[in-house]
Parts: C-alpha cells; structure tokens; sequence
C-alpha cells in the first residue's frame, strides 16, 4: 500500500503517520517525489490501516499494491483450482455442460428434461426449487418437494445436480438434497447466506450479481472461502448496462479477466445473459473461445408451457447440438 502525502504536509505530519502505521502493526519506507513525501507501508494489517490513514488530512491518497480479496486471489494460489461436483471435475481443462431446466415444474417435466440433457451429453443437472422471483405472484418454485425432485432426478440419471439456496436457514435442506449449492445473482452480496454456504463442505456455485464488479463477485467469494469452504465456482450471468435487446448484457471479458485475477474456475450462463433462445448458443460457444471452464444453459421439453424462463430454454435438439459445439471448440483450442 503506498500512501502519498499532502503536498503542503509537514515533518511532523509525516512522523505521525510513520508512528500510526508502525503501531499498526507495519513497516514504512520513505521516498520522496518532486518534494511531496510517499510512504510504502508493508505488511499482512496494511489493509486495516487504509481508511484510517486516508481519512487524515494530511494524506492526499492511499494507493492499494494488492487487491482487497486475499484468499481469491492468483497472488494466493498461483495454480487452477479444480472443484469436483458429484464427481464431475470444473476448471480441470475439459469444459463442463450444466444444463437443466430454469425451474423444477413437476416429477414429469423435470425428469423428461433431465433425461434429454443426459443424452445430449450435460455431466451435471440443474434446476431451480425455491426460485427468486421479481414479482410476488409469479412461480415461485416447489420448494422442499422440488429439492426431493431434484435428488430423485439425480439419482435416475446419474447427472449430479446443482440448485439455488435462497436462505440461510435452508442450508440443512440443501445440503441434504444438493450436490452443489447455487448463489443467484441476486444473493451474491447476501452476506449471511454466503457465510452459511461457506461453513459447510458442498461445492458452492457463486453467480455474478448483476449490477456487480469483477471485483465484488471476487469479494463475495472470499466470504466463502474465508470461512473454510474452497469449493467455490464463479458464474458470469450478464450484467445490466442500458442495452434493451438482450435480457442482460454478457460480460465474456470477465472470463479473462477473472482466469488472471483469481484461480477459481468461471463459467459462462448464457441464457439469463441473453434472455432469448437464439442467442443461447452463439455466446456459449464464445464463452468456451474465451476460456470459460464450462456453461450452465436452460433447457425445457416444452418451453412453450415453461412456467419460468420459457423464452430463454433450449430445446433437447438444440441443446444436444450446442453440447457438439462445445466439444469441438475445446478440442480446437487444446
Ligand atoms: C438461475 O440460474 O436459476 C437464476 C435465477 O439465475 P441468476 O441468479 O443468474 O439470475
Ligand atoms: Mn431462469
């Protein structure tokens, strides 16, 4: 951290800061700059002195040197973190299909739709049981017997299952039932919920808010492994920008940017980024181009009837073709 000083500031300014860094715990080196004074302050509370010192009057700006997340970072660990979901390996080089639909209707639909995704090649199941609704009287999900559902339509299927958890106090539930936890984009700044899913040993799969930076959905999985659990996967959804013609706005240069900042593997969801069928394949595919350790997509048998999301589902058909794509892009770019 580099703290430059008010160009006006005195010696005895410049002492009282060295003095309140050293009793924080850290170490100063002190350089000058055109007559104006900058101190490196180093050490592992550094960060704990920055509001402190930048609210001094005499300090003109604290600079950060290192990013606020610690344990997130690539500075922490230099090599991919691979995190195993029932089995299924994500961010190990091959990408993985999550695929599934938005929510969990009936025993019916979810396993006919669980049973096409298996054939066209998905390695993991998704669908939502207590599903985050905008309006009030809109479906809301199954709840607990969806959850059962979802376990059921797992083990007929073999495709471990990765689900949404709204609430904290759901945590039992889930882990019961839930082979991977899913924090939607609209929970990722739910501190609470991202402390309970970071106590416990399931794999935890972090959706990027979205009105959020890179750095916040950094921020947010810090949290989780902040309290123990290292099983965390980055999910871009899209953000909101003023662009109408698409749901959100898909963000593939956080793929990147994320492989550079942090070792957590990322995947790509192209349909709540997008929002309409005829886009769904086209962005999956670049997300695989641009390093995306795998997708999450929606499919529905008959997104017709869907009760949620219907616009944005894939057919069997089309998904098993995008699963196609996906294959070939990643054997062209190994
Ligand atoms: C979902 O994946 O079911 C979902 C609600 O997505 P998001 O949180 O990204 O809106
Ligand atoms: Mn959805």
């Amino acid at each position: 951290m580099i703290v430059v000083m008010q160009p006006l500031a005195g010696r005895d300014d410049v002492s009282a800061v060295i003095s309140r860094v050293e009793a924080g715990g850290c170490t100063v080196h002190e350089t000058s700059d055109d007559g104006r004074v900058v101190l490196g302050v180093l050490g592992r509370d550094a960060l704990a002195l920055r509001d402190a010192l930048a609210a001094l009057p005499c300090v003109e700006r604290v600079v950060d040197i290192a990013p606020p997340y610690k344990l997130a970072s690539r500075e922490w660990r230099r090599s991919a973190t691979v995190v195993s979901i029932g089995g299924v390996a994500v961010g190990a080089g091959n990408p993985v299909v999550i695929a599934g639909p938005c929510a969990v209707e009936s025993w019916e639909q979810l396993l006919a739709t669980a049973e096409a995704v298996k054939a066209g090649g998905a390695h993991l199941l998704r669908g939502g049981a207590f599903k985050p609704r905008t309006s009030p009287y809109a479906f809301r999900g199954l709840g607990a017997e969806g959850l059962k559902m979802l376990r059921a339509a797992s083990d007929q299927t073999g495709l471990p299952v990765v689900t949404e958890i709204l609430a904290p106090g759901d945590i039992d539930l889930f882990v019961q039932h839930a082979d991977a936890l899913q924090v939607g984009a609209r929970n990722m700044q739910n501190f609470p919920l991202l402390d309970e899913v970071g106590r416990v040993g399931k794999p935890v799969v972090l959706k990027r808010g979205m009105m959020a930076t890179i750095e916040e959905l950094l921020l947010a999985a810090e949290y989780i492994l902040a309290r123990g659990n290292t099983q965390v996967i980055l999910c871009e959804r899209g953000i909101r920008t003023f662009e109408t013609a698409t749901r959100n706005t898909p963000d593939l240069a956080a793929i990147p940017v994320v492989k550079q900042l942090s070792h957590l593997p990322i995947l790509f969801d192209p349909s709540h980024s997008t929002g309409n069928r005829r886009y769904v394949a086209p962005m999956a595919r670049a997300a695989i181009a641009a390093g995306a350790d795998g997708i999450m997509v929606e499919v529905h048998v008959h997104p017709e009837a869907a009760l949620c999301d219907g616009n944005q589902a894939l057919l069997p058909a089309e998904f098993a073709a995008l699963k196609r794509d996906v294959d070939a892009i990643a054997a062209a770019l190994r």
